[in-house]
């Protein structure tokens, strides 16, 4: 339903030539929560307003419902993005402007007559759980209200897509858990497509049906969430999901082992539920002890990294690993030789 066709967005500024989009071809199904993540400077952000053409692309096409929007202009182009709700990363409410006003004004500003207004406003209050805040000024609210009247505001005119960029970036772990919900269940109730920017991990794996990585102004890899957390492909995938799933232990337990051999194992798939860990311990003559760990449900599938300690003899030890390695096909053996810093 969103189509981008060899979208290209070239910025002249002065003598530098800055190329934020390259020839991307991108195609987003109805009704699916589509994530675009990057480091800073990536591209997300032009990308993302590509879609609703608050960025003109300096080339390419974009197709939404198969029609290309980049060749509309005055009242079929407002139509248009009258089916785009956009929310912000610092939300851009009108702070002398409570909060119904602030969902009414885009009503308004799209011809809704006032009844139907009031209505409609009462309705999406209802919807982000914020009725009893209908006459309270933004600076009132905490980071997660002011983004679910931004919300409200957004799906004020029954959008079929709500873009949203750097959505939960302003916001801290339990308001971004909020928003979050929200969206969750925004999409189940109103079957809306998504399309989600943010340079958060911790985002895509809870929100995301696919992901799409962008680096220099490029789409380096696409897949779906559970797959680009379990087997990046890409440089700059790898390194942020293993900024996201990594564990450290503190330098003075790894220092304070005199034997044995740690070693980090990552879980991955259906086989991360075997129970390996026995095994090894009734087969071989070794002592492990688990260091740390811990197990991410990605659409319901786990994905875990578990630090463990062996020791016995080197024999002993050696025939453990191997068997560890041979039993789990999708595991990865990171070894820390002992009295040194990971690997
Ligand atoms: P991201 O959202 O991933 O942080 P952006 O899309 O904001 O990345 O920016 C991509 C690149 O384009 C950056 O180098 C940025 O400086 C540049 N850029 C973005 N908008 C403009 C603009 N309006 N004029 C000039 N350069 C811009």
């Amino acid at each position: 339903m969103i189509e981008l066709k060899d979208v290209n967005v070239v910025f002249q500024v002065g003598e530098n030539t800055v190329h934020a989009c390259k020839n991307i071809h991108l195609t987003i199904n109805r009704g699916e929560v589509f994530g675009i993540v990057g480091l800073s400077g990536a591209g997300k952000s032009t990308l993302v307003r590509v879609i609703n053409l608050l960025q003109k692309p300096t080339s390419g096409q974009v197709l939404i419902h198969g029609q290309d929007i980049t060749k509309l202009k005055g009242r079929a182009l407002r139509k248009v993005r009258l089916e785009m709700g956009m929310i912000f990363q610092h939300f851009n409410l009108i702070s002398g402007k409570t909060v119904f006003e602030n969902i009414e004004f885009v009503l308004k500003a799209s011809g809704v007559p006032k009844e139907k207004r009031k209505e409609r406003v009462t309705e999406l209050l209802k919807l982000v759980d914020l009725s009893d805040k209908a006459n309270v000024y933004p600076a009132n609210l905490s980071g997660g209200q002011k983004q679910r009247v931004g919300i409200a505001r957004a799906l004020a005119n029954n959008p079929e897509i709500l873009l949203c960029d750097e959505a939960t970036s302003a916001l801290d772990l339990e308001n971004t858990e909020e928003i979050l919900n929200l969206l969750q269940r925004i999409r189940e109730q109103l079957n809306i497509t998504i399309v989600f920017i943010t340079h958060e991990m911790e985002v895509a794996k809870k929100l995301f049906d696919r992901v799409a990585v962008m680096s220099h102004g490029e789409i380096v890899e696409i897949n779906d969430v559970y797959s680009i957390f379990a087997h990046p492909v890409h440089e700059v995938s790898k390194s942020l999901i293993s900024k996201n799933l990594n564990i450290e232990l503190p330098n003075e337990l790894l220092h304070s082992f005199t034997d044995g051999t740690c070693i980090k194992i990552f879980y991955k798939g259906e086989r991360s539920m075997d129970p390996i860990i026995s095994s090894v311990a009734k087969k071989y003559d070794v002592h492990l002890s688990i260091l740390h760990g811990k197990i991410d449900y990605i659409h319901k599938k786990p994905l875990g990294i578990l630090l463990v300690h062996l020791s016995g003899s080197d024999t002993e030890i050696q025939k453990a690993k191997q068997y560890i390695q041979e039993n789990v096909a999708e595991m990865e053996i990171i070894r820390l030789d002992e009295r040194r810093e990971l690997l």
